[in-house]
């Protein structure tokens, strides 16, 4: 996909992107909550990131080591930079630095690989759980999830887990997934109460273009939104008009 859609057309659909999350805040009685909007960049060649600069975008995602590289050497500045792809242990060295959150940590060997090459102050990360339980998704079962938190409780500050991470299946209809997004944060409510002594397991990274406001109902901190930005049929608005 190649980005055609300009500056000013990415702010107006972000402006509706935050109208949308504000109304399902308040449906959800979040309405004192904040939810941060990432862009995921994966689909923007690095000059086009300028686009993204014009229009107001503070804080992107990207998948791909190689890419994130080239994309900073150009816009390091300009954005907060977080990392969303499935992350290789061999690349975590190059990575660690340049993010400010890793949200698709799904291995123990990965955790203590980043405990090796975080940078003195630590690193930040989400661990990813493939709640629906896909063969082809990345991220651990919810079994899993305590063991990849006691692996970063032992590199002592090192890595810091500060809530969780999935990606639904995708669906026509978003409701469809609400199951999924409910289920990551009963996850993260379960264990944000026992691990308290050691991280603050208050992120949800949950929703995408097609599913963000039922993401954002079931009380997601942030939205990875991609596609809906870019697409040449313009910004998906609710169906029932609101
Ligand atoms: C591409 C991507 C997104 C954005 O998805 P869209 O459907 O394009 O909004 C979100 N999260 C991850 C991990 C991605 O790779």
């Amino acid at each position: 996909m190649s980005v055609r859609v300009t500056g000013t057309e990415i702010r107006e659909r972000l402006a509706v992107v935050r109208e949308n999350i504000d109304r399902a805040l308040e449906r959800s009685g979040r309405s004192e909550e904040e939810v941060r909007v990432l862009v995921a960049t994966k689909y923007y060649a690095p000059e086009q990131l300028s686009a993204l600069a014009e229009a107001g975008a503070g804080l992107v995602g990207e998948n791909r080591a190689e890419d994130l590289i080239e994309k900073q050497e150009l816009f390091g500045d300009r954005f907060d930079w977080h990392f969303i792809g499935h992350l290789q242990r061999r690349k975590a060295k190059v990575v660690v630095p340049r993010v400010t959150l890793v949200h698709s940590v799904d291995s123990m060997r990965l955790i203590e690989e980043l405990g090796k090459r975080a940078p003195e102050a630590g690193t930040d990360i989400l661990i990813q759980v493939n709640v629906a339980d896909e063969e082809s998704k990345y991220g651990v079962s919810e079994e899993e999830v305590e063991a990849l938190l006691e692996t970063a409780a032992e590199t002592g500050g090192r890595v810091r887990a500060r809530g969780f991470m999935t990606l639904a299946p995708l669906v026509d209809d978003p409701e469809e997934v609400r199951h999924v997004f409910a289920k990551l944060r009963t996850i993260r409510d379960r264990l944000r109460k026992s691990w308290s002594p050691h991280f603050d397991l208050s992120e949800l990274s949950m929703g995408m273009s097609g599913d963000y406001e039922v993401a954002v109902e079931e009380g997601a901190t942030v939205v990875r939104i991609g596609r809906m930005l870019i697409e040449e049929d313009g910004p998906v608005r609710r169906q029932d008009g609101s």
